[in-house]
């Protein structure tokens, strides 16, 4: 089912393209040797090139290019030997130099894909424009003095990749997943941390509307800077009911810069947006072309971790998990090898029900993320060991891991320590299950006659007189044998 807008003239389809700029993860800035780290002391992560000081020349730092190496071929990008960096010119308070070196002309990275994952379970491909490396700019501060801002130049010239879809996307819920599939990818190749609190990845969002079936696109808006995959979906929404009234009422809508208020609920004129000839591009003077060889992509290429995509099809081949539980598995690298650790040379059925179940239930209820997980991998499989070795049962494990949680105590202790190892010994099955029926000799009777439901009451009943040990394969076969007397 296609994403519609409903206006008075009719329905209306929206057409979306995104430039995610994410911070890359370095030691060092893209042309200076100051730290990248987010935070610290105002001004503390400075160099004399990212302050702009005339005469210092930059020196391009190799890590950032094979960053973005990685990233394009994570996204099954084409790799350009050949790109260049371009001062882009603007005046603005926390960009000393006056310029933004960018990629303009010639990106690292050209066309790629992305294919994301929908809520009903189909797959889209979004196509991938190109991946370009720039600076990011300071940070003007004007919440501190009620009649000064702040200039903090400790993001100044940290390195971003700027990241341009195609205007493939066609709803809100399309751009919520790109832009979630573009976060997961980063973070398994460990090019960007995908922070958005932190707003080490945003986004500008540019929409369009148009009539379903219409040739070419119409004017777009471009919404900055928006910083939760939830906003982009908002703001979304807002703007292309925004452009249909527009339309309708007989407009046209302008291209412009807009931001979104999500406490409003709506987008507001920042500025009328700018052509590339306004900012003056021209190749920057102090940088040579960027030339890199195949040999050096090629190595990169060969020690790339494994992606999501490519981890979701092996986890599916070796643990028979469906498709959708591999999707819930591979959503983060942690939960991939926690899983992993629990499956591996166990029950792998038996793992995946429990990890996907119970365990991220207690995850759930303890609001701790995997990493801080109360019960390690190691732990829960020595619990799914005691199921699959009859040690206990299903329904005792969860007690079980409910103790573990609490105490942090392991399986084997909690079990000895109350006494639940499963009862095996079809004596005392057998003991239990005839007191059972000699208490209930009308129910016997009525069972026999043909009331077959009453199975499950004395299933149990039994349970319950063992207090919930019995093995439960026993207790069936022993009670169908009785029954049959
Ligand atoms: P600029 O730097 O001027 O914003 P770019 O070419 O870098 O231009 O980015 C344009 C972005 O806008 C791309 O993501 C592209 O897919 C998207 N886009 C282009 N035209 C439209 C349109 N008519 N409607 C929606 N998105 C569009
Ligand atoms: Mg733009």
């Amino acid at each position: 089912m296609s994403y519609r807008i409903t206006g008075n003239t009719g329905e209306w389809e929206i057409v979306v393209g995104l430039e995610v700029h994410a911070q890359v993860v370095s030691k060092a800035k893209l042309f200076s040797g100051a730290s990248a780290e987010y935070g610290g002391e105002p001004n503390t992560h400075v160099s004399t090139i990212d302050a702009g000081f005339p005469g210092m020349l930059p020196v391009l730092n190799q890590e950032c290019v094979a960053q973005a190496v990685r990233t394009g071929l994570g996204l099954n990008a084409q790799i350009n030997l050949f790109s260049r960096f371009d001062r882009k010119n603007y005046f603005y308070a926390d960009l000393p130099t006056g310029y933004q070196i960018s990629q303009f002309a010639h990106p690292i990275v050209g066309t790629g894909k992305v294919i994301v994952d929908l809520a009903d379970g189909s797959t889209r491909e979004i196509g991938v424009t190109r991946l370009h490396l720039e600076q990011d700019a300071g940070k003007s501060i004007h919440d501190q003095d009620p009649t000064r801002s702040f200039i903090d130049l400790n993001r100044a010239g940290v390195c971003l990749m700027e990241i341009v879809s195609e205007p493939d996307i066609r709803s809100p819920e399309e751009a919520g997943a790109y832009v979630r599939k573009l976060r997961q990818i980063l973070r398994y190749l460990g090019t960007c941390d995908g922070n958005m609190e932190e707003g080490s990845m945003r986004a500008d969002v540019n929409v369009s509307v148009r009539k379903p079936g219409e040739d070419g696109f119409r004017t777009r808006c471009e919404i900055k800077n928006v910083n939760s995959i939830r906003y982009v979906m908002q703001c979304i929404e807002v703007e292309a009911q925004r452009q249909v009234q527009i339309w309708e009422e007989g407009g046209e809508v302008d291209q412009e810069t807009r931001l979104f208020d999500h406490v409003r609920s709506e987008t507001r004129s920042l500025r009328s947006k700018e052509d590339a000839h306004d900012y003056r591009y021209f190749p920057d003077p102090d940088l040579l072309p960027l030339i890199i060889e195949q040999s050096w992509v090629d190595e990169l290429k060969a020690a790339l971790p494994e992606l999501p995509e490519d981890k979701r099809d092996r986890l599916e081949r070796e643990y028979g998990v469906t498709r959708y539980e591999s999707g819930v598995l591979v959503a983060e690298q942690a939960i991939a090898d926690f899983y992993e650790t629990v499956a591996k040379g166990a029950d792998a059925r038996l793992a995946t029900n429990w990890m996907l179940g119970d365990f991220f239930a207690a995850l759930n209820r303890t609001g701790r993320s995997i990493e801080d997980s109360p019960v390690s991998a190691s732990s829960l499989r020595e619990l799914l060991a005691l199921i699959s070795d009859s040690t206990i049962n299903g329904k005792i494990a969860k007690e079980v891991l409910e103790d573990m949680v609490e105490t942090g105590d392991s399986a084997a202790a909690i079990v000895e320590r109350k006494g639940l190892r499963q009862v095996t010994d079809t004596g005392a099955i057998e003991t239990a299950i005839r007191e059972i029926l000699a208490n209930n000799a009308d129910k016997v009777s009525e069972f026999k006659s043909g009331k077959d439901k009453l199975f499950g009451f004395f299933v149990g009943q039994t349970m319950k007189a063992m207090k919930g040990k019995g093995n439960p394969a026993l207790v069936n076969e022993m009670l169908k044998k009785l029954l049959a007397e």
